[in-house]
């Protein structure tokens, strides 16, 4: 891999990229309140392993790692580390990724999801996973409420909001620019996310 590699993935779409332990990746919201959906899969292994957002929760007992803490697989391996956060926005670990049946239900059937743009990257690099795990949702604004309630508010990401994020093995990264179009949560316009990779020193 080159020392510095940009993948710009477009609106309602989906992007991926093999990081070595050590590599960075920055992901960036160029234009503000669009969630990106995050997954990571060791890609080195015979039994597949994967970024497990409640094997996370549970090890850092917390909703969403601090800066420092790591994101952790279904076999408890640290995956990814939260270097930086630059973004006033939370991000989300409760929630699934939109796909084909939450649109069809709004009445969208055959919507562009994060779901499916997840399958297509996995498909194209042969990976086959047993089960479609949860994402890790970042910029989305979805924190709980004193009451319980989990509502999906606008993302108040600003533009070039951004997170730094660590390879802690060798691993398969997808992130997808969230599709959700009629519903507040990307700011009522779904726009693109870039990905800065940086190959750690050899
Ligand atoms: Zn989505």
């Amino acid at each position: 891999m080159p020392e510095r590699l940009h993948i710009d993935i477009g609106p309602q779409s989906g992007g991926s990229v093999r990081l070595s332990k050590g590599d960075t990746v920055r992901i960036i919201d160029p234009e503000g309140q669009q969630v990106a959906d995050l997954w990571a899969f060791a890609a080195d292994s015979k039994t597949i392993d994967w970024l497990s957002v409640s094997q996370t929760r549970d090890i850092i007992e917390r909703l969403f790692p601090k800066v420092g803490e790591s994101f952790y697989s279904e076999r408890a391996e640290a995956l990814l580390t939260l270097l930086e956060d630059n973004s006033p926005c939370p991000h989300d670990m409760l929630f699934p990724a939109c796909n084909r049946g939450l649109y069809e239900r709004a009445g969208y059937p055959n919507h562009p999801n994060c779901r499916d743009n997840l399958l297509t990257e996995l498909r194209a690099a042969g990976i086959e996973v047993p089960v479609v795990p949860d994402p890790v949702n970042l910029f989305q604004r979805s924190e709980p409420q004193a009451d319980g309630r989990l509502e999906v508010l606008a993302s108040d990401n600003p533009p070039g909001g951004n997170v730094l994020l660590r390879a802690d093995a060798d691993i398969f990264l997808v992130v997808t620019a969230c599709s959700i179009d009629y519903h507040p949560t990307n700011g009522d316009r779904c726009t693109g996310i870039r990905l800065e990779i940086s190959a750690r020193d050899r």
